[in-house]
């Protein structure tokens, strides 16, 4: 069976898709978010589609440098850039939290340079969120509070009389299922003879946060099945990589790896295990947005969390046996210090493992696209 033209994994090669028009014409509505730690079931229980922003396909960032100097992350340049030009102009909301100081910029950016050009008459309500860079039960209750303002704010902006303790419980296990069934896929991926390939896996986490959940969880459902069948791949040639650290939206990037004698066999990123590797537990019915929060807050974190390092260690090294990976490849959008710092530290962190480790930087866009090929190819050659 192949994967090749399917309309469920080409969703990731554009940014608006047939579903949201679909979902639009009935006069429904789309926020769009940057970035991870957005309780994305408050949005689905106030019927509105979270659609995690990328910049999939951009190939520069000509206009988005008008307004942003080159030592900024180049994803966010590129997400600028093409809201710039009108690619997000079918947002009916916006939402930004403080995930990085680069993406948390867009919030003025996008304020004062998309949805206030010539021309653009649209009325786009736009939120923010603020949660600390450490966990702490102090932190929680302040992110909570967040939360609770967030879910008025949406009620007003959009006229919803109450989204209700149900309402949010049936989001709740909606997506709950969806990181089931993600993870099931990533199963299938990680076995020694694997059913779908590092940037197949890709494409269906970057389809899957664009579209309606509940038709998300039938395309997923479909996608197994279609997997269970599918002839293992072969990739006895090939050494499996654990790929770890920046965003990666757009296959160009994982392609590359594939095809210079490497497999990703997992990952450690945002389109990936990071986003479905924990569950919302239901304690408490009373308050199912406690239980999102809590999740949120709480799960394995992304590297904005300063005093959470050692967890994402461990994280890794438990995946590097479990993917039984022959290799790191760490990478990094430029002057992402995040992703940065938490690299460096995984690259000393892993010799006691004694598992060959690349580190190296590279652009959003593949423009040095030979360079990065020859390093890639060197390390796989020299595990
Ligand atoms: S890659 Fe780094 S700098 Fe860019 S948006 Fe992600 S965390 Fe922020």
């Amino acid at each position: 069976m192949s994967l090749e033209n399917d309309p469920f994994l080409n969703i990731s090669y554009s940014i608006i898709n047939p579903y949201i028009e679909d979902w639009q014409k009935s006069n429904r509505k789309v926020v769009g978010y940057y970035c991870t730690y957005i309780p994305e079931e408050l949005l689905h229980a106030a019927e509105l589609i979270p659609f995690r922003i990328r910049a999939t396909g951009t190939k520069d960032t000509d206009l988005a440098d008008i307004y942003m100097v080159r030592f900024t992350c180049s994803f966010v340049r590129a997400t600028l850039d093409l809201a710039l030009r009108g690619n997000y102009d079918f947002l009916d909301g916006f939402l930004v939290c403080n995930s990085c100081d680069h993406s948390r910029r867009m919030f003025e950016l996008f304020n004062l340079k998309v949805f206030n050009r010539e021309n653009f008459n649209k009325k786009v309500p736009q939120f923010y969120l603020a949660l600390p860079h450490v966990i702490t039960d102090e932190g929680f209750e302040w992110y909570k509070k967040e939360v609770e303002e967030l879910k008025e704010e949406l009620e007003k902006a959009y006229q919803i009389k109450e989204i209700t303790n149900e309402m949010l419980l049936e989001s709740i296990n909606i997506y709950n299922e969806n990181r089931k069934l993600l993870r099931n896929i990533h199963k299938l991926r990680v076995q020694e003879k694997p059913k779908l390939t590092g940037s197949e896996f890709l494409q269906i986490n970057m389809a899957n946060s664009s579209i309606p959940k509940d038709i998300a969880n039938q395309e997923l459902n479909r996608i197994i099945s279609a997997l269970k069948s599918r002839k293992a791949i072969d990739v006895s040639n090939k050494k499996r990589i654990l790929l770890v650290g920046s965003i990666v939206d757009d296959i160009d990037f994982t392609q590359l790896i594939e095809n210079s004698g490497a497999f990703i066999a997992s990952d450690f990123l945002c389109f990936g295990t990071r986003n479905f590797n924990d569950d919302v537990q239901l304690v408490n019915y009373d308050d199912p947005l406690e239980n999102i929060t809590k999740r949120l807050y709480y799960r394995l974190s992304c590297p904005r969390m300063m005093d959470d390092h050692l967890r994402r260690l461990d994280f890794l090294k438990e995946e590097i046996n479990r993917a039984k990976v022959d290799g790191v490849l760490l990478q990094r959008i430029n002057n992402c210090d995040l992703h940065g710092c938490d690299n460096m530290l995984f690259t000393h962190e892993l010799k006691e493992l004694d598992i060959p480790v690349l580190n190296i930087d590279r652009e959003f866009y593949q423009s040095d696209t030979t360079r990065l090929q020859t390093r890639i190819e060197a390390f796989i050659e020299m595990i």
